[in-house]
């Protein structure tokens, strides 16, 4: 029988310095050199938790927590991106700035508190990952529509038991987001030649 751990209190402090780490470091889309300096970064934080870490190619990145192979049980899988819709030199006009508990600044609701908050739940794990493990997946392309990662992320959502995203959630609810409508793109072709009058 496993016993799970005594949870401590989150530590915002630690959170809001792991967060200011990540958000310190600009990872618009378009720049995978800069969306790889933050994977750097959440990597040695999974190094540090015994991770095993591995690059997918493409720039996703992929750490697993306690995965076996050839385990009977197929592990929890969260996703994660690197990347935000902000280009380089928004700090300078949106610098990061802390009111109470909570830290504002580009890119930090989507999604590196996302990333932060994942990190400070696996280190409260401290080790009792759950059956099957955790497997950790940082793309680094969702802002455009996720290109390179996609087909990444299908075949570890085949392989997983349950998927997590940790996006933010809708408006202030602090609520675990469960569904995600996604997005599309559409190209439409009109033809024709008549005027129609009213
Ligand atoms: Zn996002």
């Amino acid at each position: 029988m496993r016993l799970m751990p005594e949870f401590d209190t989150p530590d915002l402090n630690a959170m809001q310095a792991d967060l200011r780490t990540l958000a310190s470091i600009e990872s618009p889309s378009g720049d995978p050199v800069a969306v790889q300096r933050v994977m750097d970064v959440v990597e040695d934080w999974a190094r540090d938790l015994g991770a095993e870490t591995h690059a997918l190619g493409g720039g996703t990145r992929v750490f697993r927590f306690g995965v076996q192979a050839g385990q009977p049980d197929r592990p929890v899988l969260v996703l994660t991106h690197a990347d935000t819709v902000w280009p380089h030199g928004t700090l300078e006009h949106m610098p990061l700035r802390v009111d109470g508990e909570r830290l504002y600044g580009p890119g930090t609701y989507d999604m590196k508190a996302g990333i932060v908050g994942l990190f400070h739940a696996l280190r409260a794990l401290d080790g009792h990952w759950p059956r099957g493990g955790i497997t950790v997946l940082l793309s680094p392309d969702e802002e455009i529509g996720s290109p390179g990662s996609r087909a990444h992320i299908e075949r570890a959502a085949h392989e997983a038991r349950v998927a997590l995203v940790v996006e933010p959630p809708v408006a202030d609810t602090h609520a675990l987001k469960t569904g995600r409508k996604g997005t599309g793109d559409f190209s439409l072709t009109l033809t024709g030649g008549q005027h129609l009058h009213a």
